[in-house]
């Protein structure tokens, strides 16, 4: 029998770290699968680019997670919701839609308890899709940004929203770095009086950058926070988007315990 193809569609792709924990996962279950990575510059050829290549899933990374949404046929309830799509597989001719990141950082953050009141440093898309799925669990999200425009979004969506000038610190049980501030740099999300504030009456603290004890992680760290980098996360959607590949027929256990090699290699 031959494999069903998988790829994951960016810009850059090179550094993801998701054909790994597939791959991985493919093997140890026994599924006849195959991932591999392509770098898609121009996010309009989505579709054309999943159908010529006869693939069975993608995953869809930066900057095309916008362009992935509008390329599907069908879309599940969340993804609908949130207009961004990472997650595409094919099924009888149709592209069905998902978005992984949002439940994958929701489990991410699950283990820490009596959280209600959640901080967001940053407004960007992945801050989107997580707002609005956190906010339906119940929990109180608020989005500091550096600057104003991607706050708009939010503020139409009924979230509280500040900018450095108009934030007084005050306190929030979670903070969270959503921004890319200290991805490629060594730059703090945010001014470091605010966080000096900030983070010493806060429960715990979480960066979505994965695999770099990053400048945010470092101050939380010389609080005593607990503290977790985002790396959860990344294994958390991959899992999901691993079951909608796999037509849920392995639990979510089995699949964590395959992908987390990736994270050990
Ligand atoms: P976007 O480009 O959509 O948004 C970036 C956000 O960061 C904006 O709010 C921007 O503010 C802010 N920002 C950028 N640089 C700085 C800085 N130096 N200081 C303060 N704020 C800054 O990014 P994404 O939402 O796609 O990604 C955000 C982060 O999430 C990235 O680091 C990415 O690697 C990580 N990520 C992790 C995942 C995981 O699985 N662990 C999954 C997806 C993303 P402004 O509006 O003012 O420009």
């Amino acid at each position: 029998m031959s494999k069903h193809l998988f790829a994951i569609f960016g810009n850059p792709v090179s550094h993801s770290k998701s054909p790994l924990m597939h791959n991985l996962a493919f093997q140890s279950l026994n599924f006849k699968g195959c991932y591999s990575r392509y770098l898609l510059k121009d996010g309009s050829q989505l579709k054309k680019t999943f159908l010529a290549l006869n693939l069975q899933g993608i995953n869809i990374t930066v900057p095309h997670k916008e362009e992935a949404f509008k390329a599907c046929d069908e879309l599940d309830y969340f993804a609908k919701k949130v207009g961004v799509v990472n997650t595409i597989v094919k099924k009888e001719g149709k592209l069905y839609g998902y978005n992984t990141d949002a439940p994958g950082f929701l489990k991410a953050i699950s283990e820490f308890k009596n959280i209600k009141k959640v901080l967001f440093l940053g407004a960007g898309g992945t801050a989107q899709s997580t707002a609005i799925l956190l906010k339906e669990e119940g929990y109180e999200v608020t989005l500091l940004n550096r600057s104003q425009k991607r706050l708009e979004k939010f503020k139409e969506q009924g979230f509280k929203t500040f900018t450095f000038e108009t934030f007084t610190p005050s306190h929030y049980d979670l903070i969270i770095n959503m921004t890319s501030a200290g991805l490629e740099d060594e730059e703090l999300p945010a001014p470091k009086a605010i966080l000096d504030a900030l983070i010493p009456l806060s429960k715990a603290c979480v960066d979505v950058i994965y695999g770099k004890n990053t400048p945010f992680l470092k101050l939380c760290k010389k609080y005593q926070k607990p503290t977790k980098d985002g790396s959860d996360m990344l294994l958390y959607q991959g899992v999901i988007a691993f079951e909608h590949f796999t037509s849920h027929q392995y639990s979510f256990d089995d699949i964590k315990n395959s992908m987390k090699k990736a994270f050990i290699l």
